[in-house]
């Protein structure tokens, strides 16, 4: 479809995100189910409840408009979900897989934000109120996911991963401190 309007830009966006979120909605329970920190499981489980009220906001975004909910492929979120998915194919050590799970949703998470954002914009600019409204209170929620991950990355999860990785290559414990030790060459 040719888009000329700011109206039909803003339509086009949402349509993107509502297939984003119904692709993210499958792709949960099966990152939750790879997660080996039951803190991490919980927060995709508690995000899966969450897109699903996302997705009932963006219907009723729609239905505000007159419009009904349609879906254009999020080519986007189809690739990062490729990559979390060779991710959890790859990745055998548990710990480590849980780091990686991490920045596999963070990524979903940012292209959330940048686009609930600019769907936020767009709805105040087209003096969509109650749409505005609705698409902030899912952003933000985009936004403290994010930062809940961050903060169970840096202060559990990366830090069991990286002992992980320490033990795998056999480092004495105290050699740690010893940049030469972490299997760099002289
Ligand atoms: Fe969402
Ligand atoms: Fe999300």
């Amino acid at each position: 479809m040719q888009i000329e309007t700011m109206q039909e830009l803003y339509v086009d966006v949402l349509k993107d995100l509502y297939d984003a979120e119904q692709q993210i909605l499958k792709a949960l329970p099966k990152m939750a189910k790879a997660a080996n920190s039951e803190e991490l499981r919980d927060g995709f489980q508690e995000h899966l409840a969450q897109t699903q009220i996302h997705v009932e906001r963006l219907d009723q975004v729609f239905e505000q408009m007159g419009e009904t909910a349609k879906r254009k492929k999020c080519k986007a979120i189809e690739g990062l979900l490729e990559e979390g998915k060779e991710l959890m194919d790859s990745v055998s050590d548990p710990e480590v897989l849980d780091a990686g799970l991490i920045a596999a949703a963070q990524k979903v998470e940012h292209y959330e934000i940048a686009t609930y954002g600019c769907a936020r914009t767009y709805a105040e600019l087209l003096d969509q109120e109650g749409a505005s409204g609705l698409l902030q209170e899912t952003l933000d929620e985009e936004k403290l996911t994010d930062e809940k991950l961050t903060e169970l990355a840096v202060s559990q999860i990366n830090l069991e991963a990286a002992e992980e990785g320490a033990e795998a290559t056999e480092a004495p414990p105290m050699s740690r401190k010893h940049p030469t030790a972490r299997g760099r060459k002289k």
